[in-house]
């Protein structure tokens, strides 16, 4: 498919998207801080989990006045552990969240603002660095703080873009597929993460009412086999 008729599909199902869901920022925990680091915290919060779990884990953090790299690491592990439990993988998360608070406070005296004046390319080599934190992780965080171009593949958006039939393979292969197809990558991150949960679900999608029927690659198929 030439250049610009991939761009031209994705705006079509990003219009297609924005116009039947309406994004609440409780749905996606990062939209909810503009602090990176607890942007940072609640995509490690997230993970395996809903994002209203992340949210809850989140907010008993905050009302322990737990914020700052510096907090995380004087409160300790057992107490952090306890406070975001309902996120689940609450021993492994906090082993994460405390290798990244020592991270920041060792490269960035804590102040992960300074990250805006890096490249995002160095920014993400250092994240994977962390224990805990993979390619989908700092990916999320490159795209919500950073407003980078790059692309998260999480399971909804994989299984959606594989059955539209606009992008399979390796994350990085699915990352450089789907960034040539979408200019805005976190409004279409989000819309399709949406369009995952709701209405591509993985049992059951619902095709008939999907907005997207016209051209996916499963429906139509599952049609012609019928
Ligand atoms: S038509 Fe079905 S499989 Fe295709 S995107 Fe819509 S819900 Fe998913």
């Amino acid at each position: 498919m030439r250049k610009s008729m991939k761009r031209s599909l994705g705006e079509l199902i990003i219009s297609r998207l924005s116009k039947i869901y309406k994004i609440k920022k409780n749905e996606f925990a990062p939209l909810n801080f503009k602090d990176p680091f607890l942007i940072l915290v609640s995509i490690i919060l997230s993970q395996n989990t809903t994002d209203k779990n992340a949210m809850r884990a989140m907010k008993s953090l905050i009302s322990a006045g737990i914020k700052k790299p510096q907090d995380f690491l004087q409160a300790g592990n057992e107490k952090i552990k306890e406070l975001i439990r309902v996120a689940g993988l609450s021993k492994q998360k906090t082993e994460t969240i405390m290798r990244l608070a020592k991270w920041s406070i060792k490269k960035y005296k804590g102040d992960l603002t300074l990250l805006k004046n890096e490249d995002p390319a160095k920014v993400f080599k250092e994240l994977i660095g962390i224990k805990g934190i993979g390619p989908k992780t700092a990916d999320v965080f490159l795209v919500f703080y950073l407003k980078a171009r790059t692309f998260p593949i999480d399971t909804h958006i994989k299984r959606v873009a594989k059955r539209l039939g606009i992008a399979d393979g390796s994350y990085d292969v699915m990352k450089k597929e789907l960034l040539e197809i979408f200019s805005d990558s976190m409004k279409a991150h989000i819309l399709l993460i949406k369009h995952g949960r709701v209405t591509c679900k993985a049992i059951n999608p619902k095709c008939e009412k999907c907005v997207l029927n016209d051209f996916c690659k499963y429906y139509l198929s599952s049609k012609s086999n019928n």
